[in-house]
């Protein structure tokens, strides 16, 4: 499997659950396998249709996608073709000769395709030795899923026709109800289901108010002036105009969405694909079915409907599993709208769930929580939080003692007896003169007590009080707050509450390869790329992905022996671009100060320049010496905890402090072992491993 893995593909290792899932279709096993967008479903039925005997059919919805998809494969040396409507007869006829003579490894086709006409195709594929079946957007066969297509039901005559041939079906809808669906409506045998981690590590979320939206944008953009990127919103109005204004502000960027005729749609996303304009503007529409893995961050300019929407928008970005950025705009303004669409709906089962969904999407972004922990939880996967890879995880907090403000809040909410929701609640606290306040509450004595901040600071402080569990919002259709079992210990004063007072998100830890000569390399390699595709015909991400740049970038292979043990260069790859990349490695190290052909040990090993600890981190060595702990220390400073590991880090890098005080020896050894086992993998993937058992902060001072 892993020859086969490397071969065609050029990847070293399996990813998660791809294992599993290949050896159990070899074994025979009817397989149904749930993974994220980009998790890496293709290769669980492409390596073992290159293993077994005969052809693979992979049964897809998307005819869009099928050519590509043949293309890239192509591209790695494998047999691989398609047959649907957009083919000349001669061409189909081609290619079913192909296939009786056994020329063909997997087959691509629309469901319509098998079972239409006089003369359906599977009574031509019984006369051919088929090895599987691959049923890609399986989820297409429930009708509760939010993609049904008829045609889909069909494929159960697949069992009754290849009783002896097994089936795997791919999905990245996880919920159980389209599960069972999948399972039913295939008549699939005793399936070996596998639900992967829907976790995407490279994906950083962000989620942030829109206010000074544009100039948010700008700042978020500048960072990717070379990169590809959707930027989706709510109108087609919208659309254009954030379209024009990007394209006045020094960015290519296109519109889509379903105003645009047919045409107009595709040669958009044709160029998008193909990177000739950098950003695409969409409504929802865009992207079911892009297969580009270069997309290296998404934005959502208005709010999304559900959290499922979001998730798989999001998804879309990263795939080629190379660092990401998916960033929320979210404006108050867009859920009132989005309320008003819903109270239009007619019927009550379908308005009521849609209503609990949209809530569920406002309570995400006004939440406080880390963006993983509370998206996958949604899933009902559990995540330990501290993500290291979301705004609430990167941003820096100070806290206040806010009993006070705590006090008064939960008070009110105990005056109000729990009926009211968070609107009502800070309009009475803040005292207002509504008519909305009823008469006798303006007689109570907490009204008003909270004057003197503003509407802003309350949602703030009440929402960190949810999360903090002093408070609790109760579903339904008008969200209550109410007290819970924690808030007396507040109330009566016995304990105290930390409230945050402003907040700044930090840049990530710069990591060592991203010195700068090392990103003019991937430029200059992004052009080699570019003139590869060109004489190929081929979108850029086709002759090889962001990551295998990266790592080109990284380790500066030379020669085609090196360049063979980068991820991604099968042997095809190798042997057709491999010198293109070689040389130009070769040419753009010479006479400047870049070693050329590192392994990645030696790699990891380079720190970053550093100027020595600031300050602050000066500071919290005093206090160090002086025996305080990283947890009083934060206590004592009033800074968040992540702020002094920082601080740590620091002294540790500069040999003021050691390690070991921090890390228990057991544990550095069992981190050092993950460490050495996967040299290539990246934090939050060594995190995931350890299934919460070490934090960030444990995993950044092993590696120093
Ligand atoms: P999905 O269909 O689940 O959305 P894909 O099959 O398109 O995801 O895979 C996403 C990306 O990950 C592709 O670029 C693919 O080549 C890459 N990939 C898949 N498996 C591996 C692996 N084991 N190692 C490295 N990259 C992989
Ligand atoms: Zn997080």
């Amino acid at each position: 499997m892993l020859n086969t893995l490397k071969k065609y593909f050029g990847y070293d290792s399996f990813r998660p659950n791809q294992e599993e899932i290949i050896s159990a279709l070899l074994e025979g096993q009817d397989v149904l396998a749930l993974m994220p967008t980009g998790g890496g479903k293709s290769i669980c039925y492409q390596v073992p249709a290159m293993i077994k005997d005969g052809v693979c059919l992979v049964i897809s919805p998307l005819i869009a996608l099928m050519k590509d998809q043949v293309e890239a494969l192509k591209q790695n040396g494998i047999a691989a073709a398609y047959l649907n409507s957009t083919q000349t007869a001669t061409e189909q006829r081609e290619i079913e000769d192909q296939l009786v003579k056994g020329e063909i490894k997997l087959l691509y086709v629309a469901p319509e395709k098998l079972f239409s006409g006089y003369e359906p195709f599977t009574r031509f594929l019984q006369q051919l030795n088929v090895s599987f079946f691959a049923i890609d957007e399986a989820h297409c066969v429930s009708q509760w899923g939010h993609d049904f297509r008829p045609e889909y039901l069909k494929l159960k005559e697949l069992r009754d026709l290849f009783p002896e041939i097994p089936m795997i079906a791919l999905t990245a809808t996880a919920d159980k109800k389209t599960r069972a669906d999948i399972v039913n409506n295939l008549t699939m045998r005793a399936p070996k289901i596998i639900i992967a981690s829907f976790d995407r590590p490279n994906i950083q979320y962000t989620i942030e108010p829109r206010q000074q939206g544009r100039e948010k944008l700008l700042a978020f953009l500048s960072k990717y002036k070379d990169d590809s990127g959707i930027i989706y919103t709510l109108s087609r109005k919208s659309t254009e105009q954030l379209a024009m204004w990007l394209n006045n502000s020094g960015f290519t960027a296109l519109p889509y969405h379903a105003g645009l005729t047919p045409e107009v749609r595709s040669r958009n996303q044709e160029r998008f694909i193909r990177d000739d304009v950098q950003v695409v503007v969409a409504t929802i529409a865009f992207g079911m079915g892009i297969d580009k893995s270069n997309v290296r961050y998404v934005v959502h300019w208005n709010l999304p409907k559900n959290i499922e929407g979001y998730y798989q928008e999001t998804g879309r970005a990263g795939r080629d599993g190379v660092d990401s950025h998916a960033m929320l705009l979210y404006s108050v303004g867009d859920a009132h709208m989005l309320r008003g669409f819903i109270d239009d709906v007619p019927d009550d089962n379908h308005r009521e769930n849609l209503l609990k969904k949209l809530n569920q999407m406002i309570d995400l972004c006004e939440s406080r929580v880390c963006r993983r922990q509370s998206l996958l939880a949604y899933f009902d996967e559990e995540h330990p939080g501290e993500c290291g890879n979301c705004d609430v995880c990167l941003r820096e907090e100070t806290y206040f003692d806010g009993t006070i403000i705590a006090q008064k809040a939960l008070s009110a909410v105990a005056r109000l007896g729990g009926r009211f929701g968070i609107g009502y609640v800070i309009d009475f606290l803040r005292g207002s003169k509504s008519q909305k306040i009823k008469d006798q509450h303006k007689e109570l004595k907490t009204y008003g007590v909270g004057k003197d901040l503003s509407k802003n600071e309350w949602n703030r402080h009440l929402r960190y009080l949810i999360d903090l569990g002093l408070l609790e919002i109760d579903g339904g259709k008008f969200p209550l707050l109410k007290l819970t079992a924690k808030s007396q210990a507040v109330l009566k004063g016995q304990e105290k509450v930390e409230l945050i007072q402003h907040t700044e998100v930090h840049d990530q830890e710069v990591l060592a390869e991203d010195v700068p000569e090392h990103l003019d390399l991937t430029k200059t390699l992004k052009k080699v790329r570019r003139g590869l595709a060109k004489k190929a015909d081929l979108p850029a991400y086709m002759i090889v992905n962001d990551k295998t740049l990266q790592e080109l970038s990284r380790y500066r292979p030379t020669n085609i022996e090196n360049i063979s043990k980068i991820s991604g260069f099968g042997e095809q790859k190798t042997e057709q671009f491999g010198e293109a990349f070689a040389t130009a490695i070769a040419e753009f190290c010479k006479g400047k100060d870049m070693e050329v052909d590192l392994t990645p040990a030696r790699v990891i090993k380079r720190k970053k320049n550093s100027t020595g600890p600031g300050m602050s981190a000066i500071e919290t060595l005093t206090m160090l010496n002086a025996g305080e702990t990283v947890g009083s220390i934060a206590r004592q400073r009033k800074l968040a905890t992540s702020t002094v590991e920082g601080h740590v880090y620091e002294l540790i890098t500069a040999g003021k402090v050691s390690s070991e005080a921090f890390i228990p020896a057991e544990k550095r050894a069992k981190i050092l072992e993950a460490f050495k086992r996967k040299p290539k993998a990246t934090l939050t993937e060594i995190h995931r491993e350890f299934k919460g058992e070490v934090s960030f902060f444990e995993l950044r001072i092993a590696r120093i």
